[in-house]
């Protein structure tokens, strides 16, 4: 597969082979795959290739269990694991529950912090997932307040209009104001 370095699909692709590692067979990523009941580790290349394996067999330790996280889909707790191919973050209750997260954000260098909506004073902006997979960042007093935002805020104050919140360019290392008759541009510390 070529390098691809857009964000989500290769962090995805990432942190899929790390659990689960590739086909030996052929180099296709593994997908967890279902039959009745029973679920097994199979080629994403499949019917051209029929590799399985068992999903008990998958070397996988658990580094770290975060006990404030809960995985989205039983609610247990989260682990940062490492696999055969590098480290991820899953669900405890595996072999039970296959989620893994694909959310760098549990990455603790570029955690999100919520802040205060800039628009209704007692909302915050909380950080969601678009159906595309895409984030953006929400007023959680929604439907009272639609403040939005697609890139990510940060609480710091505006040098030249006073604004409460920026957002982080994702290039330069620069906040911009969210002040659309501002954009002011800031180095971020
Ligand atoms: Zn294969
Ligand atoms: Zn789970
Ligand atoms: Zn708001
Ligand atoms: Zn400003």
């Amino acid at each position: 597969m070529s390098k691809q370095d857009n964000g989500l699909f290769s962090y995805e692709h990432t942190a899929h082979q790390a659990a689960y590692g590739d086909c030996p067979k052929c180099q296709s990523p593994f997908l967890i795959k279902h039959k009745g009941k029973s679920s097994f580790i199979g080629c994403s290349a499949y019917p051209e290739c029929d590799y399985t394996h068992s999903l008990s067999s998958l070397e996988v330790v658990v580094l770290k269990v975060m006990d404030d996280s809960h995985c989205p889909e039983c609610q247990s707790p989260l682990a940062v694991k490492k696999g055969r191919y590098g480290m991820f973050i899953g669900c405890t209750n595996f072999p039970e529950c296959h989620y893994i997260s694909y959310n760098k954000s549990h990455d603790k260098k570029d955690h999100y912090q919520a802040v205060s909506c800039p628009q209704c004073s007692d909302g915050s902006l909380q950080k969601k997932q678009n159906k595309f997979g895409k984030y953006f960042y929400a007023c959680d007093n929604y439907p009272k307040c639609k403040f939005v935002l697609n890139q990510e805020p940060v609480g710091v104050k505006c040098e030249n209009c006073d604004a409460s919140v920026m957002v982080k360019l994702p290039k330069d290392n620069q906040y911009l104001c969210i002040n659309p008759q501002c954009k002011h541009k800031q180095q971020r510390e």
